[in-house]
């Protein structure tokens, strides 16, 4: 039986109407001795965070704009919940650094991220990052932070999740001082696995968004589909575990059950398995270093039958490559690399650019961008707004 926690946890969720907030509310509703809700995010999606916070009854919810904040606000006076409703940047910032929260999920897509995400990390929360983007953009800085003000960070992407597990308890300081070798990457190839450059250039967004095997936000899965999302994941594992790019190797395996593995010394590999579904790394973020239920089917390695891997293509898929070199040049180049994909990705999905355009409009806001060292939060978001305006500049030539 569970061990019962001594004290039950206060949890705030960034992104909580996402696909990985719903998840993770639903983990939580498993365990309503173990955790409380502080406070609940989202930018726009104020039905569905309407609809949470009569479940969770949070202390605050945060909403983008004054406008649905009003509209929140109203709905929730009606239905008698004392939640207070905030709105804007600023109170996302405000909720993650909160003195009563001991728990930050960090869902929120994109750069947006990034603020709320630090202020959690300053403050010495436990973060369970599932924002990949915030750590791809700030990498030095953020763990510097990580580490001076002893925060627990635990990864939450599945594939670092997993790498986390597999890997002995005590890891900083370089994957060598522990005899580890490599980490494998898995990855699903996605939706166009086994096209050729010319069969992508028709695809579609709805293609793009219909991923084999996990269900996920627009931009992820787009990401998913281009390999952009295993680039960026690539840099995230570089920083998460101290590893070179060339300690990273990305492996193809379709069936999504092997989810990332450390090579070791002696010839052994530790691989992590389970079925794909975000509630196992969410639940071992949030339970850590204890188990608990994630509401997940146990692992039928019969009705899996088989396992698969190749190597991954980088003609077709160029955003892979893309993403190593960013991170072989340093600096601001992740940041770079990683503005250009947001733009050229809602380009996309807003049927303004073409799925092969996303690879090509990266490359093109790499060459026009020069490299500087990532030496403080305001070069970082300086090189994020100009690679967004060479991006929107190079679109709207187009
Ligand atoms: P999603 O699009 O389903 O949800 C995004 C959430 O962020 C929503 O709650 C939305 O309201 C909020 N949001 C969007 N823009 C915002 C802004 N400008 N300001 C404040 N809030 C904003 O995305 P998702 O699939 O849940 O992914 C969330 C993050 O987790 C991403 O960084 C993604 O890469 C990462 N991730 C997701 C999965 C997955 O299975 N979905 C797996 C691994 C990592
Ligand atoms: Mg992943």
């Amino acid at each position: 039986m569970d061990a019962m926690p001594a004290r039950s946890r206060t949890v705030t969720v960034l992104g909580a109407t996402g696909s990985i907030g719903a998840s993770t509310l639903d983990v939580i509703a498993r365990h309503p001795e173990r955790y409380r809700v502080h406070a609940l995010t989202a930018h726009r999606s104020r039905e569905t965070l309407l609809e949470q916070c009569r479940v969770h009854q949070p202390a605050v919810a945060v909403l983008g704009d004054e406008r649905d904040a009003a509209w929140l606000r109203q709905r929730l006076r009606e239905a008698g919940l004392a939640t207070e409703v905030l709105a804007g940047a600023e109170a996302l910032v405000e909720v993650a650094e909160a003195g009563e929260v001991d728990v930050v999920m960090s869902a929120i897509v994109g750069a947006a991220g990034l603020l709320p995400t630090l202020a959690a990390v300053r403050a010495g929360k436990r973060v369970l990052l599932a924002n990949k983007e915030a750590l791809v953009m700030s990498g030095a800085l953020f763990m510097d932070a990580v580490a001076g003000s002893g925060a627990t960070l635990l990864p939450i992407d599945s594939e670092h999740n997993a790498i986390y597990q597999c890997l002995p308890a005590e890891h900083r300081g370089g994957l060598g001082r522990h005899g580890v070798t490599q980490l494998l990457l898995t990855a699903s190839g996605g939706p166009f696995r086994g096209r050729s450059g010319a069969e992508l250039a028709a695809v579609t967004p709805e293609q793009a968004c219909a991923h084999p095997n996990w269900s996920m936000g627009r931009k992820i899965s787009v990401d998913s589909a281009t390999l952009m999302n295993k680039g960026l994941e690539l840099i995230e594992a570089c920083w998460l575990f101290d590893a070179r790019p060339d300690q990273v190797q990305v492996v193809v395996h379709p069936q999504s059950v092997i989810h990332s593995m450390a090579a070791y010394a002696d010839g052994s590999v530790i691989a992590q398995l389970g079925n794909p579904d975000m509630r196992t790394p969410i639940a071992f973020g949030l339970a850590w270093p204890e188990r608990i239920d994630a509401g997940v089917e146990a692992l039928d390695l019969f009705a899996v039958a088989r396992l698969d891997f190749e190597a991954p293509d980088e003609e077709a898929f160029p955003c892979l490559r893309l993403a190593r070199e960013a991170m072989a040049a340093g600096g601001t180049a992740p940041a770079v690399l990683n503005a250009a994909n947001e733009v050229a990705v809602a380009a996309f999905l807003d049927h303004r650019l073409g799925f092969t355009g996303i690879g090509e409009l990266v490359a093109r806001v790499r060459d026009a961008r020069p490299v500087a060292a990532a030496a403080d939060l305001e070069t970082i978001l300086e090189a994020d707004g100009l690679a967004r305006q060479a991006a929107h500049d190079w679109l709207n030539r187009c």
